[in-house]
Parts: C-alpha cells; sequence; structure tokens
C-alpha cells in the first residue's frame, strides 16, 4: 500500500511538471507573439439599443497560433498577466486599436480592454496619450473597458489613474458590473461614464424569474447615477424584447453580430453616408 501510495504521488509529481512545463511553453511562445505578428484584434460592434446603429466597437484581442490555431484571451490574458507580459501586449492592444479606429467613419468609437494587473503594474495614461497623439485619434473615439478588481489591491491608486485618463478626455467603462465583489462601493469612488452588465445575466434571462428584477435594478441604478449602460451578451430575440422594456442604451452580443477581423463592408458604407 505504501509502494502504491508513493506511486500515486510520483505520477501526481510527473503530472505537474507535465503541466508547469506546458506553462512555461506558453509563457516563451507568448513573450514572441508580437514579434512574429500573432496577435490580432477582432472587432464586435456596440449598438444603439433604440435604434440599432452601431455606435462603438469592441477590440477582443486573439492570439493565432501557429499549431494551436486561434488561442482565447481567457487562456492566455492570464498567462500574458503571471509571466510580466501583460503591459507590453496591452500596449499592443492600445496602439493597435487606435490605429484602426483612426481610419474608422468619424462616429465610431472603439472600447479596450485593460486587465487589472496592466492597469496596476504599466503606466497607462502615458502608453494611452501616446497612442491618441501617433494615430491622431480624437480622445473621445476611445473608451477604455476595466473590471472592479482594479480597485481591490490599492483604490486610492486606482483613482487616480482614472482620474488621469479621464483628464485626456478618454471615456471610461465598469465591465463585467454585478459579478466581482460590492460593486456598489466602488460606484462612489469614481464617476465612471458607463457600465456593463456582464453576460451571465442576459443568459438567465429566460430561466430565472429574479434575473429581470436584478437586471432592471443595475440598468435603473446606472441610470440614477448618470451613467449609460450596456448589456452585453444579447444572443436571442427573446432576450432582446425582454431587455428592450428595460430601457438601456447599448446592447451587445452574438444576435447582433460576432467578433470579426475586419468590420462588415455594408456598415462602413452605410456610416460613411450617414457621416
Ligand atoms: P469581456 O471583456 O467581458 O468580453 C466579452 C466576451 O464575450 C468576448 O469574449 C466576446 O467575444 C464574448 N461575447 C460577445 N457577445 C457574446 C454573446 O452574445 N454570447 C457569448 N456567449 N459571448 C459573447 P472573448 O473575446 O473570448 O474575450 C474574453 C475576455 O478576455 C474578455 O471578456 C476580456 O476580459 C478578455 N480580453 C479580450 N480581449 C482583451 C484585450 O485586448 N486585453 C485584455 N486585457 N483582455 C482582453
Ligand atoms: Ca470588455
Ligand atoms: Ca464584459
Ligand atoms: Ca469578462
Amino acid at each position: 500500500v505504501k509502494d502504491e501510495g508513493r506511486g500515486a504521488v510520483r505520477f501526481f509529481e510527473a503530472a505537474m511538471d507535465a503541466e508547469l512545463q506546458a506553462r512555461r511553453q506558453l509563457e516563451h511562445e507568448l513573450g514572441g507573439a508580437i514579434a512574429r505578428d500573432e496577435l490580432r484584434l477582432f472587432y464586435q460592434p456596440i449598438v444603439n439599443a433604440r435604434t440599432g446603429e452601431i455606435e462603438t466597437f469592441e477590440a477582443l484581442i486573439r492570439w493565432q497560433h501557429p499549431e494551436r490555431g486561434f488561442v482565447s484571451p481567457a487562456e492566455f490574458i492570464p498567462v500574458a498577466e503571471q509571466a510580466d507580459l501583460i503591459g507590453r501586449i496591452g500596449e499592443w492592444v492600445i496602439d493597435t486599436a487606435c490605429a484602426a479606429a483612426a481610419a474608422w467613419p468619424q462616429p465610431w468609437r472603439v472600447s479596450v480592454n485593460v486587465s487589472p494587473t496592466q492597469f496596476r503594474q504599466s503606466d497607462v495614461p502615458t502608453v494611452v496619450a501616446a497612442a491618441l497623439a501617433r494615430h491622431g485619434l480624437a480622445p473621445a473615439r476611445l473608451v477604455i473597458e476595466i473590471t472592479e478588481s482594479v480597485f481591490i489591491q490599492d483604490a486610492a491608486k486606482a483613482v487616480r489613474v482614472l482620474t488621469d485618463l479621464r483628464g485626456l478626455g478618454v471615456r471610461l467603462a465598469l465591465d463585467d458590473f454585478g459579478t466581482g465583489y460590492s460593486s456598489l462601493s466602488y460606484l462612489q469612488q469614481f464617476r465612471f461614464d458607463k457600465i456593463k452588465v456582464d453576460q451571465s445575466f442576459v443568459r438567465r434571462l429566460g430561466q430565472h424569474a429574479d434575473t429581470l428584477a436584478i437586471v432592471r435594478a443595475i440598468v435603473n441604478l446606472g441610470h440614477n447615477l448618470g451613467l449609460q449602460v450596456t448589456v452585453e451578451g444579447v444572443e436571442t430575440a427573446e432576450q432582446l424584447a425582454i431587455l428592450r422594456e428595460l430601457h438601456c442604451e447599448q446592447m451587445q452580443g452574438y444576435l447582433f453580430a460576432r467578433p470579426a477581423p475586419t468590420l462588415p463592408a455594408s456598415e462602413l458604407e452605410l456610416a460613411r453616408l450617414r457621416a
């Protein structure tokens, strides 16, 4: 029995080694991904909830790995954060998104995700200011999305960085709203321009009667604080019909469009005609 136990431990250790090695391998490959031009931004429209017109595109990163295919950001962003690569990757995202948006028709904004570690460790306002200047993008056309976890370690510092970003004239959105810890207290610490209601609520809309009451309360809370509200993850016409009655400003989800590497040509044409 003892031997068997030891065997199991050894097996376990070998499995851990394999996992650690796989992670190191991924870190190593991610380190060279920018230089090898393997990162891509996909863009997903965020539409006006009343008119359906596109107002913003959220930039969503993809890693086009030569062997693994598209690696999801849910998989490699945490690796980037641990391996001290998030600063460089985040800078690439901000720069690439600003370059893209500068070529779009005027009314459209671009919305960029900034991870909590990136927010804490790198000088995001300086990176943003440089990208705006380099590409001649008006600050009001850039939205920065952060999650409330940026407040956890040093809330005072987070507020300072957000205030610096606000000073540049960019817009600030609180992402994944309603999923973290005490969301409400963070709303008192900094006045965001908008909140994004997490898609987990929308997914449960048809399943739990209470979910509609919660989403309605979040939308009303946002409005009472003077914030715009975007609802994420809208996939079905039924969800749309329910959400329409809540009078949120914007919606985003597969029902309207999936993230794509290029903007829809017909929409581009329409926007040019309107501009
Ligand atoms: P997020 O910021 O909450 O982005 C929304 C995610 O939901 C995206 O997944 C998007 O493709 C997906 N989505 C959009 N509409 C629907 C829908 O109707 N149904 C469902 N089921 N999903 C929908 P994605 O692109 O895989 O990104 C996952 C997360 O990775 C993002 O969540 C964000 O936290 C992070 N991420 C993505 N791009 C970046 C980036 O450039 N930088 C950083 N730091 N994080 C990023
Ligand atoms: Ca987001
Ligand atoms: Ca989100
Ligand atoms: Ca999320």
